[in-house]
Order: C-alpha cells, then structure tokens, then sequence
C-alpha cells in the first residue's frame, strides 16, 4: 500500500488521480489534499477518501468546508491559505506526493516535501520551469525521485527503462497543434477564450488549455525535460504530431528512436508514475493501430506561434529567465482570461517581460519568488489598474 497525498486535488489532473485511486483501492491510501475553489469536489473527496489532512487556498471555499466538518463532526486538520500547502508535503507517512496544483504556487510545498524525502509525481511543470536547478538540485541532494505525470515526459521516461543518459542523441516531444494548428497569426486576433479553450484531443484544466493553443505548453515541456533529463536545448525537438498516439520519441547514439504509443488519456501516465517501477492493468481504451491506419508529423510554425520560440531562449538563457517566461505568461493568460487583454498580447506580454526584467544567471530560490511577486504586481498594477 503507497501512501499518496495530492496538492491540487480538485483539478482535471487530480480528478483523474482520484479514478486511479478508486481504481486501485488496495494500492493507495489518500493521505492528504489541497484544492482551492471547488468545494463541492473537495466535500466529495473527504467523503470518499477519508484524508487526514486538508488544505483549502481560497477563503469562502475554506470557511465552507470548515462548517462541514463542523456539522459532520470530521476529525481532520483542515488549513486556510497558500502558506498551508505545505501541510501536504509534510505528511511523514507519504510516499509520494503528487504535484497537481496550476502555477509556480506548486514550488514551495514541491521543494518542502522533497527536502522530507518523499516521491514526487510530477504535473506541475511550471514549478520546474521557474525553479528547476533548485528543484533538481534538491532531489539529487535528497536522493529523491521525480517522477513525471506530464505525458510527453513518461513516455520519454518509459523510452529511457533500461538506458544510459549518455546514449541520448535526441528528445522528440511531440505536440497535437492544439486548436489553431494551421492557421496564420491575421486569423488569431479575434480568438476568444472560449476558442481557446476548445482542446481537439485533451480534456484539461483552463490555463493549461491556452497555453497549448498558444504552443507555450509546448515551451514549458521542452524546458520540462531539459531539467528532469538534462538535455541540452539544441537536442530537444518539438514535433506536431496530431494525432496524439504517440506522446515523445527518445532518439539514441545508434540512430535508433524509441516511442511510448497509447490512446490520449492522462490516466496512464499518472498511473505508471504512482505505481513505477511496477505496471499494472489500466482502465483505458485500447490502442487499435488498424482503427489509427497512419501517424503524420509536422515541423511546428514558430513565426505564428512564437511563444515556443520564446520559451526556447527563456531556457538557453536558464537563470531567471524560466521564472520571467512563466510568470508574465500566468498573468498573461490570466488577463486573457477574464477578457483584460486580446489573445496575440499573451506572447507580447511575456516578450516585453523577458527583454525587460534583470537577468541573473544564479538566482536563489528567494530571488525566484520574488520575481515573481514583482512581475505579477507589475502587470496586475499595469492592466488592472492595482486591483
Ligand atoms: P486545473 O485548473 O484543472 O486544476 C488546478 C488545481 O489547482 C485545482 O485543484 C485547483 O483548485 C488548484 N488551484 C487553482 N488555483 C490555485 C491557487 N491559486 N492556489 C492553490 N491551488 C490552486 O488544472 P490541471 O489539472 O489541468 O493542471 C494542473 C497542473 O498539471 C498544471 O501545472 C498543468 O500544466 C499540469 N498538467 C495538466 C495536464 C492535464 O491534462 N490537465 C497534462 C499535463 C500537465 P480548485 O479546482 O479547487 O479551484
Ligand atoms: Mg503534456
């Protein structure tokens, strides 16, 4: 029986999470959780699962809860706030902790459980791309394992069972295209966030839902895996590949590539991040390869979809430069979001961030967060007038 606990609980990745626990019954004991807003999911949860530890971010969604299990009589330790995340990270009976929260709000309560020892199973990716050398520093110190639930970064971890780092040619991360694929930038002005929300072949949370429509998903996943594998940036290729069957490539020394295949669902990846080294049977659909016929591939149209041309320099330059391009982009996406900014501002934003900010080529983990709360208070102040 693993012991897991979830930040972010309440999310598309955390639900997913709850069906491979309720799945796996015998396997997994929920320890802990963090949601934020939902609290009709987060009721659902300690109803069905039980934790002994429960962390609500948002206030009204915290006092709600706190009178159910008043009423109820739940004998839990509830915690309000951000500052509390840390609670989860800190069970001593967890053996992994699943990082499923949206936004560098992850890089705290990552590093804190990390420093206590435990597994992380990683969604996170915004955590790495701001904190990465901490991050992974940490768990080398920590001889701590990251394990990725991103899907491109388990099927490369799947591909790389059995291999030395240094036969490594290549990375292949591919990329469905997101929504827009094919389409100049003239036709994006007008994009609604409804337009770009509208994923053909995942299911996901909002933010991450743009930002794989603007390509910056891609971005992030390409600084993603140069952290959790440290491949240089020039060795990391990003390849459309729409139909999402195959979700990355590992290319090796003899010319040889190897790919992890399945039918689109984040459920296998978390599965074989929470129960790696083992394989188990997993209630997803069945890949047919005749029903598939063919796989087509594609270079990705950087000119139009420039925040991966962006994110590639954010990561070559490393430094503060990961911590700037996630940042500017979370509020970009948030503004975008709430019908603040147009749709092609989003990569105007963080470019304008990333020319604009100092560099620093060895930040400290306290740097990070402060740029951070620099930048969010810059452009917050800037559109929304301080609000
Ligand atoms: P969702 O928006 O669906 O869920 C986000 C989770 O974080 C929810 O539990 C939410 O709580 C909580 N949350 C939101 N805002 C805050 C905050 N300010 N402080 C603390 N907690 C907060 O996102 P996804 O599940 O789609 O994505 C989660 C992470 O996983 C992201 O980093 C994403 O990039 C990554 N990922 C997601 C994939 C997917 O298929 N969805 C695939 C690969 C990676 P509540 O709902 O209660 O408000
Ligand atoms: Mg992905």
């Amino acid at each position: 029986m693993k012991n897991v606990g979830i930040i972010g609980a309440t999310g598309s990745i955390g639900s997913q999470t709850m069906e491979v626990l309720r799945e796996n019954r015998k396997a997994f004991n929920l320890t802990g959780i963090s949601s934020h807003s939902n609290y009709k999911k987060t009721i659902e949860i300690i109803e069905e699962f039980s934790p002994e530890v429960v962390v609500v971010t948002e206030d009204n969604a915290y006092d709600i809860i706190k009178d159910y299990c008043k009423d109820k009589n739940k004998k839990l330790s509830l915690y309000r706030g951000i500052e509390s995340l840390e609670k989860v990270s800190e069970i001593k009976e967890n053996d992994i902790l699943v990082t499923s929260v949206v936004g560098m709000v992850g890089l705290k309560p990552t590093m804190k459980a990390i420093e206590n020892g435990t597994t992380i199973a990683l969604a996170n990716k915004e955590t790495l791309v701001a904190g990465g050398r901490h991050v992974m520093e940490a768990a080398r110190r920590r001889n701590v394992d990251i394990l990725p639930v991103d899907s491109e970064h388990n099927a490369l971890f799947q591909c790389l069972q059995g291999e030395k780092r240094e036969d490594i040619k290549r990375l292949h991360i591919t990329a469905s295209g997101g929504p827009f694929r094919g389409k100049k930038k003239e036709e994006l002005i007008n994009i609604t966030p409804e337009d770009a929300v509208r994923h053909p072949k995942w299911n996901m949370g909002m933010k991450i839902s743009v930002d794989s429509s603007t390509l910056m998903n891609k971005g992030l996943e390409v600084i993603e895996a140069h952290w959790l594998y440290g491949v240089d940036y020039d060795k990391i290729n990003v390849v459309v590949h729409p139909e999402s069957i195959i979700h990355s490539m590992v290319e090796y020394k003899d010319n040889s590539i190897i790919a992890q295949l399945s039918n689109p669902n984040m459920k296998l990846p978390i599965q074989y991040a929470l129960t790696y080294p083992k394989r188990i049977d997993c209630n997803i659909k069945e890949l047919n390869l005749f029903d598939i016929g063919q796989l087509t591939f594609e270079r990705p149209d950087t000119d139009t979809f420039t925040c991966l041309k962006l994110a590639y320099q954010a990561g070559k330059a490393s430094g503060n430069a990961g911590v700037i391009l996630n940042t500017s982009n979370e509020v970009a996406v948030d503004l975008f979001l709430n019908g603040v900014i147009k749709y092609l501002e989003i990569n105007e934003i963080v470019e304008r961030c990333l020319n604009n900010y100092e560099y620093m080529s060895k930040p400290t983990l306290e740097d990070i967060i402060q740029i951070d709360k620099r930048i969010r208070k810059d452009l917050y102040g800037l559109y929304l007038g301080g609000k």
